[in-house]
């Protein structure tokens, strides 16, 4: 059988270093086609020379330049490409049979959808997308045969629970039970949350990941944007979504049929898990991951959402029922907030504040077309630092 040509959007990240792990276990299934980076030379000069991809996209130009100047001088015939249009490429052209979309943020949008376009199967870990074009990218999915294959690790294990994504299976489905830790900050007393600081918003109890989608654990806007990213995954109604909080994060979420049944997915938390499942789906990979030890694991505990601390579950919530457009504002909102946050020009309870002001001024639009899309985002981002100015101002 031949190998597998993998394209890797983000590879320096989290999820694309689990990716990589992975991928390295079975070298006889897979090959590394392309990697790409934002801006990070050393980061992807070192993964070029250990893989040696045909290509490597740098999405700035400079850092472009000086990745394939260090790749010639070290001998390595890795073709560099840059920008958006390069990303495109990588995640399009007829040599690659799997995407893994692992760019954070709204920057992964042209890619993934390319990829959608091109009919790869695609690993999308890159949720912001999906709640960014939700219709339009289901849409792409399904008129160009791509495979969609979910590796956030809560839709990974509702996948797996509808049977692995059998139709028949979905049909007797009653809910959909989301589940969440809480996060680091679930029992912080209520009064320090606006002095909570970048790194205790990133210090995760559980999953080590990048900043961006730390700070949305935190604020549970990450559950929000998994209640819409499930909604479009899953081709169900928000109302059939259910947040549980269980903060172990073994039991990785689960589904409830009509006779009574609740079907669950469980296993250590590691990225691990998900992405070789989805590599290999519907045959099972070696992924590293350590067995669950249930008796050392002890208890399984669940709480309900204590919507008052994380007022951002409910901002995600009206927008998932609202028309599209909404979710663009609601996601371009948050990414600046975040950023800010993490840059200590605004604090931790002010992200859900900017975010409600964004979502008041943002046009209703039912189906955007990607030139919308991108207005609004753009807009909405412009709107954001607008009310982050104003907040700054009134201290
Ligand atoms: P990360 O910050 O660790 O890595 C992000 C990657 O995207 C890096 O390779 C970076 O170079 C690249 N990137 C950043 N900005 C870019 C830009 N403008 N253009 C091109 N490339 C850019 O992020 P992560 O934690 O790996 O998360 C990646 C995605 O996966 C996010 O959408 C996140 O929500 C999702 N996700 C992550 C995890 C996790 O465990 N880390 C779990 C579930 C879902
Ligand atoms: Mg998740």
């Amino acid at each position: 059988m031949s190998l597998q040509q993998v394209t890797i959007l983000g590879a320096t990240g989290s999820v694309g270093s689990s990716t990589l792990d992975v991928l390295a276990r079975h070298p006889g299934k897979f090959n590394v086609f392309a990697l790409t980076a934002n801006n990070n030379v050393v980061g992807l000069l070192e993964l070029c020379l250990r893989f040696r991809p045909v290509f490597a996209v740098m999405y700035d130009k400079t850092a472009a330049q000086a990745l394939a100047a260090e790749l010639a001088r070290q001998r390595c015939d890795t073709s560099v490409l840059a920008g958006s249009e390069g990303l495109c490429h990588v995640a399009s052209c007829d040599e690659v049979d799997t995407v893994m979309a692992a760019i954070v943020g709204a920057a992964g949008l042209p890619s993934s959808l390319a990829a959608a376009k091109a009919g790869k199967r695609l690993l999308l870990a890159n949720k912001e997308s999906l709640v960014m074009s939700g219709a339009l990218f289901i849409d792409a999915v399904r008129a160009n045969g791509a495979q969609l294959l979910p590796i956030d690790s809560e839709h990974n294990a509702i996948f797996q629970c509808l049977a692995n994504g059998s139709e028949q299976h979905a049909a007797g489905v009653s809910k959909i039970l989301l589940t969440g830790s809480g996060g680091p900050l679930r029992t912080l007393p209520l009064e320090d949350l606006p002095s909570v600081t970048p790194d205790q918003a990133c210090a995760h109890p559980n999953w080590d990941m990048g900043r961006k989608i730390s700070v949305d654990s935190a604020t549970m806007m990450n559950k929000g944007l998994e209640l819409i990213e499930a909604r479009w995954l899953f081709d169900t109604s928000p109302e059939k979504i259910e947040i549980v909080i269980h903060p172990q994060s073994t039991i990785h979420s689960m589904v409830q049929y009509v006779d009574g049944s609740v079907v669950a997915q469980l296993g250590n938390p590691d990225m691990r898990t998900p992405i070789a499942h989805a590599l290999g789906w519907p045959v099972r990979l070696e992924s590293g991951v350590e067995p669950l030890d249930l008796i050392a694991q002890g208890d399984l505990t669940f709480e309900a959402l204590d919507r008052g601390r994380f007022p951002a579950v409910a901002l995600a919530e009206a927008a998932a029922r609202a028309p599209g457009s909404i979710s663009i504002g609601l996601n371009a909102a948050n990414e600046i907030a975040v950023e800010c946050f993490l840059h200590e020009l605004i604090r931790f309870t002010d992200i859900p504040i900017v975010i409600e002001a964004v979502l008041d001024q943002t046009e209703a639009m039912e189906t955007p077309t990607i030139e919308h899309i991108l207005s609004v985002d753009k807009e909405a981002r412009h709107k954001a630092r607008e009310q982050i100015g104003k907040l700054a101002k009134s201290r």
